[in-house]
C-alpha cells in the first residue's frame, strides 16, 4: 500500500482548487464586461451616421426658417416675446450643451471610470474647452452671424464656466459679440424663461434651439412625466418652425424626471432602479 503523504492531503487539493477557481474566473473577465447606462447613448452621438444627419437636418432646417424669420416683421420665436417687436435687431437664441458643442467624450470618461456625473469631472471636461460642434451648429450660427443676426448662447453651465466656454466657442469659430455679453450663465435660476425675457426686450428672437423641452417654455420647468408628455402637442405648430430641437439620450429633463423629486441626488442603484420601473411593456 502507497504510503500517505502530504502531497495527497486533501488540504493542498483544496488549494489546488481555488486557484483553478481563480484563474478560470479571471479567465470569464473579458467577456462578461460591466454594463453602464451611458454606453449605447455615448456610441451613438459619437459613431452613428443617423446622429449627423439629425444634426444637419435641424441646423438646415433653422437655416431655412432663419431667412423666413427675418423677411416677416410679426415672427418671434419666444413665448416671452409681447409686443412691439418687429422693428427689434434680430438675434437666435442657442443652448450650449448637446445643442452647439458635443460633450461626448466627458460621458466617455464616466463609462471608462465606471463613475457617474459630478460637478468635479464635468468641470475639469468644460476647462479643457475641448468640446467639438455639435454637426451643423457652427456653419448655422456663422450664417446667422452674417446674416446680421446676433446669436446668444443661453445655457445653464455655471458662472465660474464662462470664459472656459467663451474660449471653447472662440477656438472653433462661434460667432461671439465683441459690444455685448452673448454667453448667458445660469445665475442663480436654471429657468432659462427670464433670460429669454430679458433678450426679447431688446432682439427679436427669430428662432430657439436647443435639446432639452426647457430650452423652449418653461412650461417644462418642473413638469411630471405626463404632464411633460403631454406639453409638446400644445406647441405643435412651434417645432421645426421657430423652436428647433436636437437629440439628446445622454441626459436631460426627460431622466431627471424619472428619477422623481429626489432627481439627481439618488445614488447609482435607485437611479437605475427608477428606470427599469419606468419601462413599458406594452
Ligand atoms: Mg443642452
Amino acid at each position: 500500500m502507497q504510503p500517505y503523504t502530504a502531497s495527497h492531503s486533501p488540504g493542498r487539493w483544496w488549494g489546488v482548487g481555488l486557484v483553478l477557481l481563480l484563474i478560470g474566473a479571471c479567465a470569464r473577465q473579458p467577456d462578461t464586461p460591466a454594463a453602464h447606462e451611458l454606453l449605447n447613448a455615448t456610441l451613438w452621438i459619437q459613431h452613428s451616421a443617423e446622429y449627423r444627419a439629425i444634426g444637419l437636418q435641424a441646423y438646415h432646417l433653422a437655416r431655412t426658417n432663419l431667412d423666413r424669420a427675418l423677411a416677416d416683421p410679426t415672427w418671434t420665436a419666444a413665448l416671452e416675446q409681447t409686443d412691439r417687436y418687429s422693428s427689434l435687431p434680430p438675434a437666435v437664441i442657442i443652448d450650449v450643451d448637446e445643442t452647439a458643442l458635443d460633450n461626448s467624450p466627458n460621458e466617455a470618461r464616466l463609462i471608462r471610470d465606471r463613475a457617474t456625473f459630478t460637478y468635479d469631472t464635468w468641470d475639469i471636461w468644460v476647462e479643457e474647452a475641448r468640446a467639438r460642434p455639435v454637426p451643423g451648429a457652427l456653419e448655422f450660427c456663422q450664417y446667422a452671424a452674417d446674416k446680421g443676426v446676433t446669436v446668444f448662447y443661453v445655457t445653464n453651465r455655471q458662472d465660474h464656466l464662462r470664459e472656459a466656454t467663451r474660449r471653447n466657442l472662440e477656438q472653433l469659430g462661434f460667432p461671439l459679440d465683441e459690444h455685448r455679453e452673448t454667453i448667458l450663465t445660469r445665475g442663480d435660476n436654471s429657468d432659462k424663461g427670464p433670460r429669454r425675457a430679458a433678450l426679447a426686450k431688446d432682439y427679436r428672437i427669430l428662432l430657439l434651439i436647443g435639446d432639452d423641452a426647457r430650452d423652449f417654455s418653461s412650461d417644462f420647468v418642473g413638469a411630471s412625466l405626463p404632464e411633460r408628455n403631454e406639453l409638446p402637442a400644445k406647441y405643435a405648430s412651434w417645432w421645426g418652425r421657430k423652436w428647433i430641437v436636437l437629440p439628446n439620450p445622454l441626459y436631460g429633463d426627460w431622466e431627471k424626471v424619472i428619477f422623481g423629486a429626489d432627481g439627481y441626488a439618488l445614488d447609482r442603484n435607485k437611479r437605475l432602479k427608477r428606470k427599469l420601473e419606468a419601462l413599458r411593456y406594452e
